[in-house]
């Protein structure tokens, strides 16, 4: 049997900041290097979502405006997204998209309500947190490397994070933690693309998705992973 995994990619003419895109492309090319299908499905702003036949689903930044316009249809859609990760659906949510997994982003011009999957919220300020991170995080033994640019701060309660900042800011600037886990789900500041320089959270994601589709026992042959792994040692040396 072929195995086949589809990727749904949420919104991307909104939300497809510093190349979040280009997380499709790594995990399609993962599938395909290992023999496996990959089928990459877009959802536009006003369509309804069927997430039956989806196995990863992606979810991207964006500007605070984008966000606003994104986070209205995600909200129209909110019962068919909480049931997919409440189902354990595998779902990586970047930025302005991790967001809104959460009950509210307060702005200086008002507050976007969240999809509320998640008992966390954001809230805006003035200076903006930009620049490389490096996290420790216990779904990989290299380090997490990304690059963030958010004036949201998230503050996620008693929530797991994704990470230990090594560098960088991540949810609020002082907190010390990076990111949400919840389920299957990773929220993150990192862009990146961040699956192409930590390819261990690529195959994560993949391996939750054949779990989930396959059942248990389903072992990713390795990939060499160079350059991947290049370009995560010289963003972790830099
Ligand atoms: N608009 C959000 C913020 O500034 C998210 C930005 C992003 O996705 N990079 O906090």
């Amino acid at each position: 049997m072929k195995w086949k995994l589809t990727i749904g990619c949420l919104y991307p003419e909104l939300l497809n900041l510093y190349g979040d895109r280009g997380n499709v492309r790594c995990l399609e090319k993962r599938l395909l290097w290992r023999g496996m299908e990959a089928e990459t499905v877009s959802f536009y702003a006003g369509e309804c979502l069927d997430l039956s036949g989806v196995d990863i689903l992606l979810l991207g930044g964006g500007s605070d405006r984008e966000q606003a316009i994104a986070g209205r249809y995600l909200l129209e859609n909110r019962k068919a997204i909480v049931r997919y990760v409440e189902e354990n659906g595998v779902l990586l949510a970047v930025c302005g998209g991790y967001q809104l997994l959460g009950n509210d982003y307060r702005t200086e011009k008002g507050t976007l309500e969240g999809l509320r999957l998640l008992d966390i919220h954001t809230e805006w300020r003035p200076k903006r947190l930009t620049g490389n991170v490096i996290l420790k995080s216990p779904l990989a033994s290299s380090p997490v490397v990304g690059f963030e640019n958010h004036g949201g701060r998230t503050f996620i309660k008693g929530a797991r994070p994704f990470g230990r900042v090594i560098k960088g800011f991540g949810n609020t600037g002082d907190s010390g933690y990076e990111g949400v886990l919840y389920k299957n789900v990773i929220g993150t500041y990192l862009h990146g693309p961040l699956l192409s320089k930590n390819p261990e959270l690529g195959d994560r994601l993949i391996g939750q998705a054949l779990k989930q589709k396959y059942g248990a026992g389903v072992r990713l042959p390795p990939l060499s992973d160079e350059a991947e792994y290049r370009a995560n040692r010289y963003m972790a040396v830099r």
